[in-house]
C-alpha cells in the first residue's frame, strides 16, 4: 500500500479530525503527499511533523481564500472534498438560514475547490475528485436529516455532472456515502440529545452490522478511490448493511 499513490498530490478538506482527518493519513502512509485542510487550526497542530503530511488552515466558505491557497501549493492530483455539517430537523423544522448554510458548506464549498484544481487537472489530463455524500442523500431517506439529505443528495449530482463532462478527458469524479461513523461531530450529537446511552444505542442500531463505522473503513475507501482508474461517476455506499 506504501507506493498505492506514490507521486500523488493530494488536498483534503476538513482533515483536522474524523474521516477527513484518517483520511489525510491513509493517504499520507499510501505515498501520497498531503495538504491537509481544515478551518480549526488547533486540530490541525496533531498532524504537524507527520511525514508527508503539510497542515494547512482553509475555510471553504471563503472563496477568494480558497483560490488563494490553491493557487500557493503545488498542482493538486486527487481532491478530496469532505468538509460537511449536519443539521438536525425535518422540512419543518429548517429555516432558511439553515438550508442556505448546508448548501454552501456541503456543496458550494466543492463547487468552490473544483473550480480552482479542476482547471489545472484538465490542463494534465489526469485527475480524481472525491466528493463526501452521505446514504441519507438521493440513495435513503432519513429521518430529520431534512437539510443534510438534500445536500447530500446534491453532492451525488454534481459528481454525476463532473465526471460525465469529462470523463474522456482524464478527470474521475466519484462520491462516498457512508452510513453511521465515529467522529468528534458524531459524539457531539449524541451527547446533545440528552441522553448519551440511548442515542448511541439508537444510531447503532440502525445499522445491520451491529456497530458503528470508522473513520479509518471510510479512508480506506477514499484512497481506493483515488488510485481507482476505471471508475467515475459512482456513489459508493459504505454504511455498515443500512442500504441493503
Ligand atoms: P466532523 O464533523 O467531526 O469534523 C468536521 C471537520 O470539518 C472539523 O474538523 C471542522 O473544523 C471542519 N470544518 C467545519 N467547517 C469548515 C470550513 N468552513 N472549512 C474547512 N473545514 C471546516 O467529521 P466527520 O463526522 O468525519 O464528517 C466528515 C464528512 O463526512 C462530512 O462531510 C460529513 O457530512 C460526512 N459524513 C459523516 C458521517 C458520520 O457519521 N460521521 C456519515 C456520513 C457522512
Amino acid at each position: 500500500m506504501t507506493t498505492y499513490l506514490a507521486g500523488k498530490t493530494v488536498l483534503v478538506t476538513a482533515a483536522g479530525q474524523g474521516i477527513g482527518r484518517a483520511s489525510a493519513l491513509a493517504f499520507a502512509a499510501a505515498g501520497a503527499r498531503v495538504y491537509a485542510t481544515d478551518i480549526n487550526e488547533q486540530a490541525l497542530a496533531a498532524l504537524e511533523g507527520t511525514a508527508n503530511i503539510t497542515p494547512g488552515k482553509l475555510d471553504v466558505l471563503d472563496t477568494a481564500g480558497v483560490e488563494a491557497y490553491i493557487k500557493s501549493i503545488d498542482a493538486v492530483d486527487v481532491l478530496f472534498n469532505c468538509a460537511g455539517v449536519v443539521h438536525s430537523g425535518s422540512v419543518l423544522e429548517m429555516s432558511d438560514n439553515d438550508l442556505d448554510f448546508a448548501f454552501d458548506l456541503n456543496l458550494r464549498a466543492m463547487v468552490r475547490t473544483i473550480r480552482a484544481i479542476l482547471p489545472g487537472m484538465l490542463e494534465r489530463g489526469d485527475g480524481a475528485i472525491i466528493n463526501m455524500s452521505s446514504i441519507a442523500s438521493s440513495s435513503k431517506g432519513v429521518p430529520n436529516r431534512c437539510a443534510y439529505g438534500v445536500t447530500k443528495a446534491a453532492v451525488i449530482g454534481l459528481t454525476k455532472s463532473i465526471a460525465a463532462d469529462y470523463v474522456a478527458r482524464g478527470i474521475r469524479c466519484n462520491a462516498i456515502c457512508p452510513g453511521t461513523v465515529e467522529s468528534p461531530s458524531l459524539e457531539g450529537r449524541m451527547r446533545a440529545q440528552g441522553n448519551y446511552n440511548e442515542a448511541r444505542a439508537a444510531f447503532i442500531a440502525r445499522q445491520p452490522m451491529g456497530r458503528l463505522g470508522t473513520a479509518e473503513e471510510i479512508a480506506d475507501l477514499a484512497v481506493y478511490l483515488a488510485g481507482a482508474t476505471y471508475t467515475t461517476g459512482q456513489a459508493y455506499g459504505i454504511d455498515g448493511g443500512w442500504s441493503i
